[in-house]
């Protein structure tokens, strides 16, 4: 490791005076991370969910060679672009069929402020200015801004050390009932009375639909969300689907949304987005969210980031997306799940392991305790993978394109070191 590096850059959720061991990567391609020291690794972290169509690809490469040759970059106030249009009308395309209205941003934590500023301006505009509090449920995760920390779990976020600068909202207990099984209505109570009493003071529940991701990689009823998407029209809250992680096929439908029969009324979309090539983001609601907030008092909606709209980002997301729906993405994924379901089922029985979990192109190997992860981070390299843990979760998200014999490695290194 450079020792530049550890004196000076900080990486995610890391100490400056006791850094965890980092890895100099000198290039990608495909599946395959290629370290300085010459050691090659199957990537089973899609860098955090976003590489679906693997690193370096050369559709991609072109599509972003070919926007930088026109413009890389101009102002979104009073200009407009072909990259920008286009990405908004395959958004909507591919998104449910309520949600119109498309605003871009730089990142997933970005999309999460501007969906949460879009229900509270929408009932600022509505004369309910009371109405400007958020209410989720335990172990979600939504990004790192302050706005999007608030409804993160506030334990898992450890919410005391910012207690005073940080907006409070409600919590309600995280959903226990499993991914297609059997429904238990006690399972949104908790959320139910919160609503019951608090509504008048909520402008819209929050929630990472059918996949809680970095807040606990767990699998819920979309049941759950069938009785949400009810509750909150019977009690006037907005719904928003942070779908930045489950976007764009990783759950087996193209969006978690789609194994529901609802629609929200706003839903984020990041990660996947432009293939993990560059950060961005999009915000998207109906036709009347942006109406009522258009009509209210400031007549306009309160954002605009420098870089929004991004030619070479929504260039590299049009591709993307093209690329995607181009192949039959739901038997790969299928596939996939299959694939890591029975390789990783049999952990099921070690006494080490809580439980195991598969959905679409995510496994879970849920530990009884936290893992060492600079332990095993190291066990994972020298076995020829990049798989990194947090908490007691060791989880694979693969690439769409992995090949069954590169899959089979990172199970079989999952095995090896547990
Ligand atoms: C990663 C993530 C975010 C935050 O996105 P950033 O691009 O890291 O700001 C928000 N919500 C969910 C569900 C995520 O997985």
């Amino acid at each position: 490791m450079s020792n530049f590096d550890k004196e000076h850059i900080w990486h995610p959720y890391t100490s400056m005076t006791n850094p965890l061991p980092v890895f100099e990567v000198e290039s990608a391609k495909g599946v395959y991370i290629n370290l300085k020291n010459g050691i090659r690794l199957v990537d089973g972290m899609s860098s955090w969910w976003a590489v679906i169509h693997g690193y370096n690809n050369e559709e991609l490469n072109n599509a972003a060679k070919q926007q930088i040759d026109k413009m890389s970059h101009v102002m979104f106030g009073g200009l407009t672009h072909k990259p920008a249009i286009e990405l908004a009308k395959k958004l909507i395309n591919i998104t449910p069929s309520n949600l119109q209205k498309v605003f871009y941003s730089d990142s997933g934590s970005v999309a999460v402020e501007v969906a949460v500023k879009m229900a509270v301006q929408y009932w600022q505009s509505k004369q309910k200015p009371g109405k400007n509090k958020l209410l989720t449920v335990k172990s979600g995760y939504h990004g790192d801004t302050f706005k999007a920390m608030s409804v993160c779990d506030p334990i898992n976020g450890m919410h005391h050390i910012f207690t005073g600068s940080m907006p409070i909202n409600y919590f309600a207990e995280q959903p226990r009932g499993r991914f297609n099984q059997e429904w238990n209505e006690n399972d949104i109570s908790s959320l139910k009375n919160i609503l019951k009493t608090e509504h008048n003071n909520i402008a819209a529940v929050i929630i990472e639909p059918i996949v809680q991701g970095a807040g606990g990689m767990w699998f819920y009823s979309a049941e759950y969300l069938n009785k949400l998407r009810a509750l909150c029209d019977e009690y006037n809250v907005l719904l928003i689907f942070d779908e930045i992680a489950t976007g764009f096929g990783r759950t087996g439908e193209l969006f978690a949304t789609n194994h529901t029969n609802i629609q929200p009324d706003i839903m984020c979309l990041g990660k996947a987005i432009t293939g993990g090539y560059i950060s961005f983001a999009a915000t998207l609601t109906t036709k009347d969210v942006a109406n009522v907030i258009s009509d209210g008092e400031a007549g306009v909606f309160m954002h605009g980031p420098t870089f929004m709209g991004n030619p070479l980002a929504c260039a590299i997301a049009n591709k993307s997306i093209e690329l995607l729906l181009s192949y039959d993405w739901k038997s790969k994924i299928k596939q996939i799940e299959d694939q890591l379901y029975k390789e990783l089922i049999e952990l099921k029985n070690h006494p080490k392991v809580n439980d195991v979990r598969v959905l679409g192109a995510i496994g879970v190997v849920e530990m009884k305790e936290s893992v060492n992860m600079a332990i095993l981070q190291q066990k994972f390299v020298d076995l020829g993978v990049w798989i990194r843990p947090f908490g007691n979760l060791i989880y694979l998200m693969p690439q769409y394109i992995i090949k069954p014999e590169e899959l089979s490695k990172l199970t079989l290194a999952i095995k090896e070191v547990i």
